[in-house]
């Protein structure tokens, strides 16, 4: 028996601000063991999309990598946790398995499965809170154990907790005692040498267009775009303002977003957190007292975590607390298949569900306007629907913070605002959002010649505009699925209807004021900041 102590990795995908990796290495001299398990289910991998599992894989062989350098690996195994890690400790005896904390209802029975693994064995369980700013259980605890419904009663439990903690000191990884597995490992388990293809998973890629923005999983890249995004914040910052993805949306070029390298903690969210306070204060000099809303962004993250933490009902609507039930109709015909493949005939949702297919990524002003099309904006069908279809593509997938939004954009989030042309109409958002049109015509090319005042209605180009277009609708590109403005009327009269109805509504997830939707749906420009310059 040597002794020596496991890393498992889930999320938490990096080496940057680990302190599971801090914990399996309080003694260097005894066995390191860092591990992933592929058990069918852990970092998102049971409804996956290929963008999504190439990001993981990359993920992997990055931390791979990094682990060779001193003469280790990463050990990437198929199989079941538990079998995994008993086999190590009769190989070896281990004597401790360190993990990130995954906060969400939907890991807990295999966690509780390895506890108690640990406890019949004897190995000790170290579990760290390094995915969120602050662990939920206590904002729960200091919110009088329930989570706060609104983000305002969010902010304020949290500043009664206070700063979250800086980022935990780097590793050094010389002289760590990394330890070969026996012969007999490969025998029982699939070893993958080095990390696999997400073919070789059974994961294919479902449409090939080179023209298309790739994204690159890892901590390495996510370091360099961490660097990158803070070179723009900091200009951001001089020029007075803050919320760089946020002003102007920019829907062509290369995103400078970091919610994939986040979400699969290939990047320490304390460390971005404190590095955009830092620069802050080093631009502002410390002139504005406040500057929470620099990192409200985060604060989201942090708040639709939180509140799926004690609610396994969390991603759908029945026996959900904190949703209210909304009678959603049956989608009819092919309207949903519509909507999932950019065939609903209107163009910027198009777009859209084009790109999140081909790229995993979607702006947020984007994910907006395609959530309210399929829910209280347009057809009228059940957020449950979109979220399962972004759960699976969506680069930066996360059960609670996706169910989150969609709850907050479709059903709970009941004002009035929600309804306006200005949130729920397809064409006006497109234009509003990107002018140009060139959005459209990148991820919908039967559109690419079609004049631009028709790109986000080309039903209503008059036929010889179609046809020099090369595009005649309802024979080259769909007729729109519905009439909007019926649709849009209709739904507007239902959500009052509720609104009535629902008068004492329970209490549930819903916005805090008028300013926030506005600031959530990014239709103001309201992020600038009044700084004195004077010193
Ligand atoms: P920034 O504005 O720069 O924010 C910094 C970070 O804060 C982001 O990287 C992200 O981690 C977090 N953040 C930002 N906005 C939100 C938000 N509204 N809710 C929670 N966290 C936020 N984001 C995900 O990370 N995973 C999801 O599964 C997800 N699903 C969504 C579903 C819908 C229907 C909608 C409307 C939004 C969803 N979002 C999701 C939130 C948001 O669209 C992305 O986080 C954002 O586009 C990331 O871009 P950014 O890094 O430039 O954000
Ligand atoms: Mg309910």
């Amino acid at each position: 028996m040597l002794g020596g102590s496991v890393l498992w990795f889930r999320h938490g995908l990096r080496l940057h601000d680990n302190p599971s990796l801090n914990t399996a290495l309080e003694d260097k001299s005894v066995p390191f063991f860092p591990v992933f398990i592929f058990d069918g289910e852990t970092a998102g991998t049971k409804v996956v999309g290929y963008n999504r599992m190439r990001y993981l894989l990359e993920a992997l062989q990055d931390l791979d990598n990094q682990f060779k350098k001193y003469g280790g690996r990463l050990h990437m195994i198929k199989g079941k946790p538990e079998a995994v890690f008993r086999r190590l400790w009769e190989e070896f005896g281990i004597r401790k398995i360190c993990f990130e904390q995954d906060c969400e209802p939907i890991w807990r029975a295999r966690d509780e499965c390895v506890k108690s693994l640990c406890r019949e064995i004897g190995v000790g369980c170290r579990e760290n809170v390094s995915h969120t700013l602050w662990d939920p259980d206590v904002i729960i605890r200091a919110n009088g154990g329930i989570p706060p419904l609104t983000y305002q009663m969010f902010l304020h439990t949290v500043a009664i907790i206070g700063n979250p903690p800086r980022p935990v000191d780097d590793v050094d990884l010389r002289g760590v005692n990394f330890v070969a597995l026996p012969d007999s490992f490969y025998q029982e388990f699939t070893i993958f040498d080095k990390a696999p293809k997400p073919e070789d998973l059974g994961i294919f890629l479902e449409h090939e267009d080179i023209r298309m923005i790739r994204w690159v999983g890892g901590e390495t890249a996510a370091l360099v775009q961490m660097q990158n995004r803070l070179a723009v914040e900091y200009e951001t910052f001089c020029k007075g303002s803050y919320l760089p993805t946020h002003g102007n949306p920019d829907l062509l070029s290369r995103p400078i977003s970091l919610s994939p390298a986040l979400r699969f903690g290939c990047l320490s969210v304390r460390r971005f957190y404190w590095c955009l306070q830092d620069l802050f204060q080093q631009v502002h000099q410390g002139r504005l007292g406040s500057s929470q809303f620099i990192t409200g962004q985060l604060i989201w993250r942090e708040y639709f975590y939180t509140m799926s933490v004690n609610n396994p009902q969390y991603a759908q609507m029945a026996g959900n607390p904190i949703c209210l039930d909304i009678p959603w109709k049956e989608p009819e015909g092919d309207e949903l298949e519509r909507w999932k493949e950019g065939r609903t005939g209107f163009p910027f949702v198009d777009a859209a569900m084009r790109q999140l297919r081909t790229e995993g990524w979607l702006h947020h002003a984007v994910r907006n306007t395609v959530a309210s099309f399929l829910t209280r904006g347009t057809l009228w069908l059940s957020w449950e629907h979109g979220l399962q279809h972004f759960l699976k593509y969506l680069l930066d997938a996360d059960w609670s913070v996706c169910a989150g939004n969609w709850m907050w954009v479709s059903s709970s989030a009941f004002e009035a605002l929600l309804d306006s042309g200005e949130c729920a109409c397809p064409v006006r958002l497109g234009r509003r959002l990107e002018p140009s049109g060139h959005y459209v015509r990148r991820y919908v090319p039967e559109l690419a010649k079609m004049p631009v005042e028709y790109i986000y209605e080309p039903w209503r180009a008059p036929l010889d505009v179609q046809q020099k277009a090369e595009c005649i609708i309802g024979r080259d590109y769909p007729a729109p699925v519905v009439d909007h403005r019926a649709a849009a009327h209709r739904n507007r009269s239902a959500m009052q209807e509720l609104r009535r109805v629902l008068e004492k509504a329970p209490p549930h997830c819903c916005p805090s004021s008028e300013d926030e939707v506005r600031q959530f749906m990014w239709l103001g420009d309201e992020n600038q900041i009044v700084v004195n310059t004077d010193s």
